[in-house]
């Protein structure tokens, strides 16, 4: 027994380390794979005293009427030595070595939570440890009692609301449930057998205990019950007589208890043959036990939960990358050190982080590019600007309604002046064809805009997808900036080139598109025709007709020589030479401003620190773990 007991605190002294405090609740607890008890039953059906006895201590508040009205998670923790105290979750680092102040802290802090009012509970835990030398490391809980209705000053919800509390802490499957009892009421009114056959329907980690045997009325007697006669358990019913009030009020303490409670089972004539497995005692010696084989039962679970973490620490914090060596070499030489070793090395150093740096920003390129060409998603937004959106807006552009006859007539008739078209307007054509085409540049923009929004979502992307720059905010900043800055850049260029496109359309037209035209068209500038007749609607329909086949067909082109320019531009230069300035930048940057780039997110300084203290506390524990495994 010893020895298993010791077998079960080396394991759980393993997994304590891991399990403490829960300030850093992202990392699993091993305390949550072990199991904890918890005591179900009515109100006042001894279910404090249980726990108390279980755990060999008086610190509970007990007592008529409902004391206990918040859960309280106890959690036990073995010293190897030492004076035993205890711990409050809400008043950390305050050590109480007195167990009667426990009582009281208990009762205080209850009444914190729920007002002075002896009715109101609340659902909010009370977390305890205690440490000692005396204790095996378990989770206990202490529940408020399940009632039936609720009574003067409490709200209707009560009944439920308590249920429901109680069933979220012992359906957990790693719950050993207490299901309290009292003799001297009738079983098949027991809210405790009811609720924890609900959630352990096969009573598989369900211990009944019937207490207050010594209050049943004069003639009746529990054998039926505790001989599993009148409701059958899967374990063994376990019969106890607690302190009574009585005994409470008198501060009778527990050893004195545990005698009486032996004698009563051993002297009275009904439970003599029973007495064997009765008592608190007894209920102490079953529950290890039966911690033990379940505990040793998790063993394999255990240790590939605990392998399994190993792992994934290890894999965050390669995740995380290296801590940058910062080293006091460059300091001295930044300050002026002549020291020509500090020197030496503080130049290796710069070098080192310089190489860091461009491997980051080449990772962070690559990336980018790889958006653009597909292997990640992104690029092919920019081949819908060119598919999609430039003919649309092009096709918007309506030149019909400006090459109407009326328009057309206007513009002739301007460019003209004073003096008639002879033969042929051709001020006209051309004003007509630039005022035209000129109009191309608002679709043009346009598609450089959107191609450069592209660019810019796929750098974004591409910052966030470089794990490296995660770990070094200051980099990542500069080099999102820099990115962006030749982003803009490109962006005017590309602005610059396409704006040109369209307008070396309007410096030379193309002559052989007029030469072809049918000599019909061109009969309108028949000199015999008087100067009105040249202004017939027929003769400027035909001039419309004309410009805007012609515009139609520049357009054509441009949409296709548009796309060209930009990809040119912005495309294939974003892909050549995105990093490009940064780089050039960063050659005349001194070692302290190398120094400052690779300034580590402190959080994540942080988490690494925690992570590394964690994989130490697995491994150890994984030790600790396997010789348990073995030692079987
Ligand atoms: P809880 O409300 O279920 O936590 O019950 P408590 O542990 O606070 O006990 C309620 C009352 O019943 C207290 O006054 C205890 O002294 C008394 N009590 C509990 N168990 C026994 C028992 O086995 N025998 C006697 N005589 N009194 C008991
Ligand atoms: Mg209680």
């Amino acid at each position: 027994m010893e020895n298993l007991i010791s077998l079960v605190n080396r394991l759980q002294r393993a997994c304590t380390a891991l399990g403490d405090h829960g300030e850093e609740t992202a990392l699993p607890t091993l305390w949550d794979a072990l199991p904890s008890i918890a005591v179900v039953g009515g109100q006042s059906s001894g279910k404090s005293s249980v726990l108390e006895s279980v755990v060999g201590k008086d610190f509970l508040p007990r007592g008529s009427g409902i004391v206990t009205r918040r859960p309280l998670v106890l959690q036990l923790h073995r010293l190897d030595e030492g004076r035993e105290y205890a711990e409050f979750g809400h008043l950390p680092r305050r050590k109480f070595t007195d167990f009667a102040a426990v009582r009281k802290e208990i009762a205080d802090e209850t009444d914190r939570e729920t007002g002075r009012s002896t009715k109101q509970i609340s659902t909010v835990p009370i977390y305890l440890s205690i440490y000692s030398p005396n204790v095996v490391n378990l989770t206990l809980i202490d529940l408020p009692g399940l009632t039936k209705v609720a009574v003067d000053g409490q709200p209707d919800s009560i009944v439920m609301d308590i249920e429901n509390m109680v069933r979220s802490y012992i359906e957990k499957p790693n719950c050993i449930i207490l299901a309290i009892s009292p003799a001297n009421q009738d079983l098949a009114t027991s809210d405790a057998i009811k609720i924890s056959r609900e959630v352990d329907p096969k009573g598989e980690r369900t211990f009944g205990v019937l207490t207050k045997i010594d209050l049943m009325d004069k003639g009746t007697d529990a054998v039926d019950i505790l001989e599993g006669k009148a409701y059958r358990l899967q374990f063994p019913w376990i019969g106890v007589v607690n302190r009574s009030q009585q005994d409470i009020n008198k501060n009778v303490d527990m050893i004195a208890a545990r005698r009486r409670e032996r004698e009563y089972f051993a002297q009275t004539p009904e439970y003599k043959h029973l007495a064997h497995r009765m008592g608190s005692e007894h209920l102490g010696k079953i529950l290890s036990k039966h911690l033990e084989a379940v505990i040793k039962s998790r063993i394999p679970g255990l240790q590939s939960l605990i392998n399994k973490t190993v792992i994934e620490l290890e894999s965050e914090l390669s995740r995380l990358g290296k801590p940058i060596a910062t080293d006091a070499g460059v300091r001295l030489s930044i300050y002026g050190s002549i020291d020509d070793l500090n020197f030496y090395k503080s130049g290796l150093l710069i070098q080192g982080k310089l190489y860091m740096i461009m491997e980051i920003c080449r990772t962070f390129d690559g990336i980018f590019k790889e958006h653009l060409d597909g292997v990640r998603p992104g690029g092919d937004k920019i081949y819908n600007v060119f598919d999609n959106q430039l003919p649309v807006a092009l096709k918007r552009l309506q030149f019909d309604k400006h090459l109407a006859m009326e328009n057309v007539r206007k513009l002739i008739t301007e460019a003209d002046g004073y003096q008639p078209h002879l033969i042929a307007p051709e001020q006209g054509y051309r004003r007509l064809i630039e005022t035209a085409l000129i109009l191309i540049k608002g679709p043009a923009e346009a598609a450089v805009d959107a191609v450069h929004g592209v660019l810019k979502e796929l750098v974004h992307k591409a910052i966030n997808e470089t794990v490296e720059l995660k770990q070094y905010p200051s980099l990542r900043v500069e080099v999102g900036n820099a990115a962006i800055e030749s982003l803009d850049r490109m962006k005017e260029e590309s602005r610059k080139a396409t704006i040109q496109l369209v307008e070396m359309e309007n410096s030379y037209l193309t002559v052989d598109f007029f030469r072809k035209l049918p000599q019909d068209v061109e009969k309108g500038g028949n000199p015999t025709h008087s100067i009105f007749d040249r202004y017939n609607d027929s003769y400027l329909r035909r001039i419309g007709t004309t410009v805007l086949s012609y515009v139609n067909m520049v357009c054509g082109s441009l949409r296709n020589s548009i796309p060209k320019s930009i990809v040119y531009c912005q495309v294939r230069e974003a892909k050549r030479s995105l990093v490009d300035h940064f780089f050039t930048d960063l050659g005349k940057k001194e070692g302290k401003q190398l120094g400052k780039l690779l300034d580590e997110d402190p959080a994540i300084m942080q988490r690494r620190i925690s992570l590394a203290k964690r994989l130490e506390l697995y491994r150890a524990a994984q030790a600790e773990i396997d010789s348990v495994a073995w030692s079987k």
